[in-house]
C-alpha cells in the first residue's frame, strides 16, 4: 500500500531520475568527442606563497562546454568521465596543457593537475605521464599530481608502487581535499606525499573559535607527519592572516585569484616579476 502523496513523490522521483540519466547519456556522448571537438578547456588558479606574496604554483582545472556553449560543472562531468572511461583521454589532455604552460613559463615553479583514482590504477599511467613530461622537456619536479584521498588510494599496493615510480622520476604527488573523506588519515600514514592540501571546508569554518582550533589541529597533524601544507578556499584576508599564524605559507582561494585563463595567469606572473625587479 502506497499513499497517494507517496505515489506522486515516487513518480516525480522517477521522472527526475530519468531526466538525470538522459542528461548523463548526452554528456557521456559529449565526453567521448570533447577533446576532438575542442569542448574542453583549462583554467589555472594561483597558489600563493604569502612570504613573498608571489605565485608559487597554479592548479590546472578542467572546463567543459556542451555544443550550445553551456558550461557543465566538473562535479558532474568528472565522475561521469570516470565511469565511462573518458577520464583517460581527458586526463592526458590536461597533463599536456599543464606541461605546455610550464615549458612556456620558466618563471612559474610548479603546476598541479588533478588525477582521479581511475587514472592512477591504470597500468600505463606512469609511462604516459613520463612521456608527456619528456616531450615537453620540463623538469619533472615542476609537475605535481593531486590525488584525492579515498578508499581506492589507501591500502592499495598498486598505488604505493605507482607513487614510488612517480617520485623516482621526480614528479610531485600531493594529497588533495584532506580532511573531507574517511580515508585521509590512513592515506597520510601509509603514503608519502610531497604536499597536503587541506580542504576548503576547514578554512571556511574558521571564523568561530571551535573552527579555528580544528583547523590549527589539522595543520599541526599534517606538520607532525613532516608534510607541507596548502590551505585551499581562502576567500578573505582575515582567514589568511589567522592561518599564517598557524605556520602555513601556501594558500589558494578566490581571495588570491579565481581560476583564470592562461593569458591572465601569464600577465600576473609578468606583473609580479616586474614589481620584483623594480623593488
Ligand atoms: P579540487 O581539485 O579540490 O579543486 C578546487 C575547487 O575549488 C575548484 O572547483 C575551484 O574552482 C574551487 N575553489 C577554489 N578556490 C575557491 C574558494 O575560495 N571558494 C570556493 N567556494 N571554491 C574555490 P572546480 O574547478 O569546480 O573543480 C571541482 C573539482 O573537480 C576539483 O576539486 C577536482 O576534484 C575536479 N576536477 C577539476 N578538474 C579536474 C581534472 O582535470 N581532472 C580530475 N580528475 N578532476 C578535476
Ligand atoms: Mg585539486
Ligand atoms: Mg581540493
Ligand atoms: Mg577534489
Amino acid at each position: 500500500y502506497v499513499a497517494k502523496e507517496e505515489r506522486n513523490r515516487i513518480h516525480l522521483y522517477d521522472q527526475r531520475m530519468h531526466a538525470a540519466d538522459a542528461n548523463d547519456d548526452v554528456t557521456a556522448e559529449l565526453l567521448r568527442s570533447a577533446v576532438k571537438e575542442g569542448l574542453v578547456s583549462v583554467v589555472f588558479q594561483p597558489i600563493v606563497d604569502v612570504r613573498s606574496g608571489r605565485i608559487w604554483a597554479a592548479e590546472a582545472l578542467m572546463r567543459l562546454k556542451d555544443r550550445h556553449g553551456r558550461a557543465i560543472s566538473p562535479d558532474r562531468f568528472i565522475p561521469l568521465a570516470e565511469r565511462t572511461g573518458a577520464i583517460h583521454e581527458l586526463g592526458e589532455w590536461i597533463l599536456r596543457e599543464a606541461c605546455d604552460l610550464l615549458a612556456n613559463e620558466p618563471s612559474l615553479p610548479v603546476v598541479s593537475v588533478n588525477v582521479s583514482a581511475k587514472q592512477i590504477c591504470d597500468a600505463g599511467f606512469a609511462d604516459a605521464v613520463e612521456a608527456i613530461v619528456r616531450a615537453a622537456k620540463i623538469e619533472p619536479a615542476r609537475l605535481a599530481l593531486e590525488i584525492t584521498e579515498g578508499g581506492q588510494i589507501s591500502g592499495n599496493p598498486e598505488v604505493s608502487r605507482l607513487m614510488g615510480r612517480l617520485s623516482a622520476i621526480g614528479i610531485r604527488v600531493w594529497l588533495d581535499d584532506f580532511g573531507t573523506g574517511f580515508a585521509g588519515l590512513t592515506c597520510l600514514s601509509e603514503l608519502r606525499f610531497d604536499m597536503v592540501k587541506i580542504d576548503r571546508f576547514f578554512v571556511q569554518n574558521c571564523n568561530t573559535l571551535r573552527g579555528a582550533k580544528l583547523l590549527k589541529n589539522i595543520v599541526d597533524l599534517v606538520g607532525s607527519c613532516a608534510q607541507s601544507t596548502i590551505v585551499e578556499g581562502v576567500e578573505e584576508a582575515e582567514q589568511i592572516e589567522l592561518v599564517t599564524s598557524f605556520g602555513v605559507e601556501l594558500f589558494q582561494g578566490y581571495h588570491l585569484g579565481r581560476p583564470m585563463l592562461k593569458q591572465e595567469l601569464v600577465s600576473r606572473l609578468q606583473g609580479e616579476a616586474e614589481a620584483a625587479s623594480a623593488a
